[in-house]
């Protein structure tokens, strides 16, 4: 099995968990942006949010409020970012869904601020983009 966060799943890889329910886990990411950062994972192999079941989503989120919360209690952070790569022009190297948890402090040097533009989008594409959403 080539996917690495499979082999974690499957423990033919380690890693430092932190908590674990029946359908996720979240771990520490070996090279972390500041102190916490973990990742949550689905047990299931979905190379994104698109192609994981619904069922994975509240395991998942259950896992990120547990691992943030105990993050927060321990460590003293109380603020986050709670990301996700999707795609490799979005910066996702592993292609096996999983959401980060970023814990952040004032004055941190990270950074998720970026140059903003104003909407150039029609009123016509905003309605085709409305409608199309409700087929999903
Ligand atoms: P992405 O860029 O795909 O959103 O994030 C992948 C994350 O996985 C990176 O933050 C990276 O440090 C982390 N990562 C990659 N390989 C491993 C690994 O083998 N173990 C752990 N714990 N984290 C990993
Ligand atoms: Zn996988």
């Amino acid at each position: 099995m080539e996917c690495i966060f499979c082999k974690i799943v499957n423990q033919e890889m380690e890693a430092i968990k932190i908590y674990e329910n029946d359908k996720a886990i979240s771990f520490l990411d070996i090279a972390p942006l500041s102190n916490g950062h973990s990742l949550v994972i689905p047990k299931y192999h979905a190379s994104n949010l698109f192609d994981l079941p619904r069922d994975y989503w509240m395991a998942m989120h259950t896992a990120l409020i547990a691992t943030s919360k105990a993050i927060e209690k321990v460590l003293g952070f109380t603020n986050f970012n709670f990301m996700n790569n999707h795609g490799k022009y979005a910066g996702q190297v592993v292609f096996h869904y999983h959401m980060h948890i970023i814990p952040r402090e004032k004055n941190d040097k990270l950074t998720t601020t970026h140059n903003r533009n104003k909407i150039t989008l029609s009123k016509e594409t905003v309605a085709q983009i409305q409608k199309t959403a409700l087929l999903f």
